[in-house]
């Protein structure tokens, strides 16, 4: 059953007069956006937006990267190949470079 418009909440039933709480805000000093979702950091939760959120994946993924010695995008690329096999379904990198064969490079 839709929900008329200007209709109070009290006047309601239960079931249709739910009243979700605001969304927190994200937990970074002077960010005042709202948070995508709550994330467990060494420091314990954090509500984080969506920015925020991809800095904080990414800077999990440089330190990984960093810690596995993996600088290139092919070194990278050869260790997901040899450790997630899944990630060749997602490889549409070319099978070859320009250059690996007899073709002349284009001008
Ligand atoms: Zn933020």
């Amino acid at each position: 059953m839709a929900r008329k418009p200007n209709t109070r909440a009290e006047d309601l039933p239960k079931s249709q007069a739910t009243i979700y709480p605001e969304k927190p805000l994200c937990s970074h000093d002077g960010c005042f956006l709202e948070s995508l979702c709550k994330v467990k950091t060494l420091y314990g939760w954090a509500n984080l937006c969506e920015k925020h959120y991809q800095a904080h994946h990414q800077a999990q993924a440089d330190e990984t990267c960093k810690r596995l010695g993996l600088e290139t995008i092919a070194q990278k690329r050869a260790w997901l190949k040899n450790h997630w096999p899944q990630m060749q379904a997602f490889d549409t990198a070319p099978a070859r470079e320009p250059g690996d064969d007899d073709e002349p490079l284009p001008r």
